[in-house]
Parts: structure tokens; C-alpha cells; sequence
């Protein structure tokens, strides 16, 4: 960080946009709408020469560079100045490759899920995606990813062969296990702290069709059900990815009437198994009689949608712990403050379902190969206003914190929504270890990742 031209050196490498004009506020508008991202410049390159460009005229303007695909992620970029910072979005530099015999599929740095959802289940395939359509690739692997395949399959970035990586000079590398494996073993985990991650390369499922689905009840169920799906989950066995969300509607005519201004607990999920086993597996939480059960086998490609995350940019606020196993206290604790009769102020309290393979590090795996604990607890709340992002913090931080008895110390960096200590998502010496790649190949913290090494 060096160098001292003006910002307008950066233009000639694609779209360019800086603060006052035109196109800046549109450019620096992320997918959480929540998070007012004011960084020096904001870049759309559309190819891999436009990447290298920027990154280089970014290190001559004395810039840092931040990564992003989407702005899922973005909420714990936008708690720290970026006046020295690039934001380098990748929307518009995307593709799919799927090389069905090898069953790996080849994406470049912007690419969402939908898109390679779709081209691998030509080829009767699937990947370890996470809930929504609309995340993206790249940035899910990075920061582990939890799909609904995962306590079958473990963490997603586990999956990942080989990822192409542009460095603060401009380099082009590519890490696989044999070529740069330190910084490969840090990018599984790592998050966009080493470069930007121009491709990605990884291994498929040969699964056409799934058992998914949901079963949904009204909130004046909770109790019941959220005692008997923590009893549940304790023996489901790793063939059953599922969540739990305790859930508030808004009555908006656009959601489904099911849907609209209702108070509801919702399972959903995946089961790898044939249908009679599936069934078998699902049936105490079907003995409850849910309002509707569209637990089925389906095309692969559909759980993307079965989690009925948002479909378009939506301002959010939430917060995130990793729990170890409920008991009835635990329950107890947790429908105190979004059980029936509650008036909670969140869209949802999650339960993400852990354990099985994500429990266990993967061998050669990266920076984040496993994820000890039972849940994943996801609090999120719609903030269209500063003032209700005041309130939404307030009720999602509200419900981790009581639950801190059951907390464990880690934390999943793709759930992680607020600026935390980086050293919690990882084991032991890992991040010493991620602290030492990161200074060897992005010296002076040249990138600016949404979770930060520090
Ligand atoms: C509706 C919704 C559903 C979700 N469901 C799941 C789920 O089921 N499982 C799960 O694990 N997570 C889930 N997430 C979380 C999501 O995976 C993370 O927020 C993830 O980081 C998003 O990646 P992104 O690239 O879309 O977001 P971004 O905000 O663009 O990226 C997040 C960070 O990743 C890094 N990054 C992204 N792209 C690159 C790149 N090309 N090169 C270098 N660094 C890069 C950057 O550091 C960036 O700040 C969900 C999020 C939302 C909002």
C-alpha cells in the first residue's frame, strides 16, 4: 500500500464508480440492504483481466481491495471504515463449467448457486449449496458453507479441488493440494482475506433427486415442537440435514396466504435415503400433524427453494452461536423468548441442525474442515429502517445471549453476521497459522475480507 495516484487512475478495467457520482450508491448497495458500504471506489470487472487490472491499480493508488460476489455477507464489512478500500463486486464476472464424468464443477468469482444448481442437475448431479439460490459460490465455500447435504457430507469447502486466486501484485495462482497448499488450505475457511478468488473448482454429488421438503406448524405449536425435534435430533441419524425456525410473516400480499402475517414453526431439510427409510426417519415429527408436509423425494435442484429464503435483496439484522446439546432448560430457555405468545421481533430464530460428518475434520481439509456442536442458532430480523435495525439487534442478540448457557466458544463464519473475533471460527493454532499465509501472500492486510483475520 504504497502508492499514491489518484482515484482515477483505477478507471479502464470495467465499470468504476466513485463517491458523489451517479452510479456509486447503486454500485455500493450490497444484498443485505441493512449496510451502508462507503469504500473509496467501488469496481463491476467483468472479466479476469479487468480483476488483475484493478487489483494493480488499486496497490498504485495506495487502495485495499474488498472482494465480494453478492453482499449476503456484508454486514460485518459495513462496521468498519472502508476509506481506503476498493469494493471490488463480482456480479458480473460469472459462469459454470460441469465436467460430468470427473463430476466437478467449474465456477468463476461472482457465480450464485442457482446457476450451477441448474447445470449440474442436467447431468444428474448436485452440489453441498446452502438454502438460498441467490448466495454466492465462492463466498460460501470460503467461509465453509452448511448445506442441507452436510451431515452426510461435512463442510462444503471439504469439497473444493482447486481455486484460482489473484494476489496483491496482480499474480494469477492456482491452489490446489500440491500447488500453493498453504494458501489453499487457507482459502477452505479462510474467507477473502488472501486475494480474489477469480475461480473455484469442486466435487459434485451424484444425486438427480432428493427426500426434502417442510412441515409446518402454528406458532401455538412451539412447545410441543421444539421439544420433540430437539429429542429427535439427538439419534436422526446423518442421512437427515434439517432446521428448525421459529418464524413471523409479514402480512404482505405478495407471500403465500400459508404464509402471510402467520406465526409458525417450520422443519425442513433434506433426507439421503431411499423414500421408506426417509419416511422412517421422519415419522415422530410427523406424528405431530403438521398444517402441511411436503416431504417428498424431488428434483435435486428444488431445495433450493424449500427454505423459503428471501427472493431479492431484503435489509437485515441478526446474530449467531453455536450450541451443544439441548435439554429441556435449553428449550425451555429458547421458547421463553420465541415461543407462542411472544411478540419476539424477529422473522426467525433458527436451529440449524450440526453433528455427523461436520462434526468430524475432514482429512486434508482446510482452515475450517469441521464445525464442532449440535445447532447452528441463526436470529435475523428485517431492518428497513435504522430505527428497526436498532430493535432487530436488540431481539436477535437478545436470543443468543440467552442461550449463552448452552453456547459453545466457536462460531461458523458464513452465519457469523456481525464483526467478531476472527480466531473464534477456527481450532487451536489455525489462526496463527491463516494469520501467517495471509501475511506472506497479502502483506499489510491488502484485502479487506468481512471477517477479518485482524
Ligand atoms: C438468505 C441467506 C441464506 C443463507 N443460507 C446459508 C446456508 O444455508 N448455509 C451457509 O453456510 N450460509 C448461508 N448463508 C450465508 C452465506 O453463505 C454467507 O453470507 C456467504 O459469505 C455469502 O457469500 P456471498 O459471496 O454471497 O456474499 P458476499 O457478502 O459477497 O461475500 C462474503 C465474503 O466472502 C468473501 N468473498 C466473496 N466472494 C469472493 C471472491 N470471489 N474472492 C474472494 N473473497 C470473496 C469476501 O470476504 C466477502 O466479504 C445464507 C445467507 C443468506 C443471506
Amino acid at each position: 500500500m504504497t502508492g499514491t495516484l489518484p482515484l482515477d487512475s483505477l478507471r479502464g478495467n470495467g465499470e468504476l464508480h466513485l463517491p458523489g457520482e451517479p452510479g456509486y450508491d447503486a454500485a455500493r448497495t450490497p444484498w443485505n440492504l441493512a449496510v451502508d458500504l462507503r469504500p473509496a471506489a467501488v469496481a463491476l470487472p467483468r472479466s479476469l483481466d479487468e480483476v488483475i487490472g484493478l487489483v494493480r491499480a488499486a496497490a498504485a493508488a495506495g487502495l485495499r481491495v474488498a472482494p465480494q460476489s453478492t453482499g449476503h455477507g456484508a454486514n460485518p464489512l459495513g462496521e468498519r471504515p472502508l476509506d481506503d478500500v476498493l469494493l471490488l463486486r463480482l456480479t458480473g464476472f460469472t459462469g459454470v463449467t460441469i465436467d460430468p464424468e470427473a463430476r466437478v464443477a467449474r465456477v468463476l468469482g461472482g457465480t450464485q448457486w442457482l446457476p450451477v444448481i441448474e447445470a449440474a442437475a442436467a447431468h444428474g448431479l448436485t452440489a453441498l449449496h446452502g438454502s438460498a439460490p441467490d448466495v454466492g459460490v465462492i463466498g460460501y465455500l470460503l467461509g465453509g458453507g452448511l448445506s442441507f447435504y452436510a451431515r452426510k457430507h461435512g463442510v462444503a469447502a471439504n469439497a473444493v479441488r482447486a481455486l484460482e486466486v489473484v494476489l496483491p501484485d496482480g499474480t494469477l495462482v492456482r491452489a490446489t493440494a500440491t500447488e500453493h497448499p498453504d494458501l489453499f488450505w487457507a482459502l477452505r475457511g479462510g474467507g477473502g482475506n488472501f486475494g480474489v478468488v477469480v475461480a473455484a473448482e469442486f466435487d459434485l454429488l451424484p444425486y438427480a433427486d432428493v427426500f426434502a421438503g417442510m412441515l409446518l406448524w402454528d406458532r401455538a405449536r412451539a412447545a410441543e415442537v421444539v421439544a420433540a425435534y430437539a429429542e429427535w435430533s439427538r439419534t436422526a441419524p446423518e442421512s437427515a440435514t434439517t432446521a428448525l425456525r421459529i418464524m413471523s410473516f409479514p402480512p404482505l400480499p405478495e407471500l403465500p396466504p400459508f404464509l402471510a402475517g402467520r406465526d409458525l414453526v417450520i422443519v425442513d431439510g433434506a433426507i439421503l435415503a431411499d423414500d421408506d427409510t426417509a419416511a422412517a426417519v421422519l415419522a415422530p415429527l410427523r406424528a405431530l400433524a403438521p398444517e402441511i408436509d411436503t416431504f417428498a423425494r424431488i428434483p435435486a435442484a428444488q431445495l433450493l427453494f424449500t427454505h423459503l429464503d428471501p427472493p431479492a435483496p431484503t435489509p437485515v439484522v441478526g446474530d449467531h452461536s453455536v450450541l451443544g446439546p439441548l435439554d429441556a432448560a435449553a428449550v425451555a430457555a429458547l421458547l421463553d423468548r420465541v415461543g407462542d405468545g411472544v411478540d419476539h421481533g424477529l422473522i426467525f430464530a433458527e436451529l440449524r441442525h450440526l453433528g455427523g460428518a461436520l462434526g468430524r475434520p475432514a482429512v486434508d481439509g482446510g482452515a475450517l474442515a469441521h464445525v464442532p456442536g449440535e445447532f447452528a442458532l441463526l436470529t435475523m430480523a428485517v431492518a428497513p429502517t435504522p430505527q428497526a435495525a436498532v430493535a432487530g439487534r436488540a431481539a436477535a442478540f437478545g436470543v443468543v445471549r440467552a442461550m449463552s448457557a448452552w453456547s459453545r466458544p466457536n462460531l461458523v463464519p458464513t452465519f457469523a453476521e456481525n464483526r467478531v473475533e476472527s480466531g473464534r471460527f477456527y481450532d487451536g493454532e489455525d489462526w496463527a497459522r491463516l494469520c501467517r499465509v495471509r501475511d506472506a501472500v497479502a502483506p499489510g492486510a491488502a484485502f479487506v475480507a468481512n471477517h477479518a483475520l485482524g
